[in-house]
């Protein structure tokens, strides 16, 4: 089974850990460049994006991040970490800063006050007929995907909340709270595929 981290930063990085691990991953919690280093996929959590911009400058792995995303380490994030692997943040705290690596443009606390927290189900193509039980907090939406992104959910009114460009996966909920694990197996088979074309 592959090694794979979750950002360790900021956020809800123990659901993650805990849902991978169920898995069969060897996971890792990522702080540092060694550990980065020695991943096949990588776990960016939802938390606060502008505190995991800035510990990520900080902790000196926004860098480090970035490399790794270019040289095509799969990543799943979740919320924060959607916003966190888009090209273009809307609605950022000033100087908010991203990794990004996918061409979509991601809009912070998108659903404003009435809506700031809500379930629905989605669904989800790729992952098969069962419907996704998608929990949003606060969450953001992507407003705008390049031509090679990958739509894989949209709620009823259009909104995009699921994107996936090569290894890297996006969704604007928090499939980890739902018990729903098929993300991070998706997450997981690219970890395998990365493994094997690095070895
Ligand atoms: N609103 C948060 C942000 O801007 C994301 C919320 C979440 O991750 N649940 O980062």
């Amino acid at each position: 089974n592959p090694r794979v981290g979750v950002l360790a930063l900021q956020g809800d990085v123990r659901e993650h850990a805990a849902l991978l691990s169920g898995l069969g991953a060897d996971v890792v919690l990522v702080r540092r460049p060694e550990e980065l280093a020695a991943v096949s996929g990588l776990v960016i959590p939802g938390g606060e994006s502008s505190v995991i911009d800035k510990l990520s400058r900080a902790f000196g792995m926004q860098e480090p991040i970035r490399d790794a995303i270019a040289a095509g380490l799969p990543v799943y994030g979740t919320c924060a970490g959607l916003i966190l692997l888009a090209d273009e943040v809307l609605d950022g705290i000033a100087g908010q800063e991203s990794f990004g690596g996918m061409d979509i443009a991601v809009r912070r606390n998108a659903f404003g006050r009435q809506n700031e927290s809500f379930e629905t189900s989605l669904s989800v193509p790729v992952l098969g007929d069962a419907p996704v039980r998608a929990t949003f907090i606060r969450a953001p939406i992507v407003d705008r995907v390049g031509p090679q992104v990958d739509v894989l959910a949209a709620l009823p009114d259009g909104g995009v909340v699921a994107v996936r460009q090569g290894a890297l996966i996006g969704t604007s909920f928090h499939p980890e709270v739902d018990g729903e694990t098929r993300f991070h197996e998706l997450l997981l088979e690219n970890a395998r595929a990365y493994r094997r074309s690095v070895a």
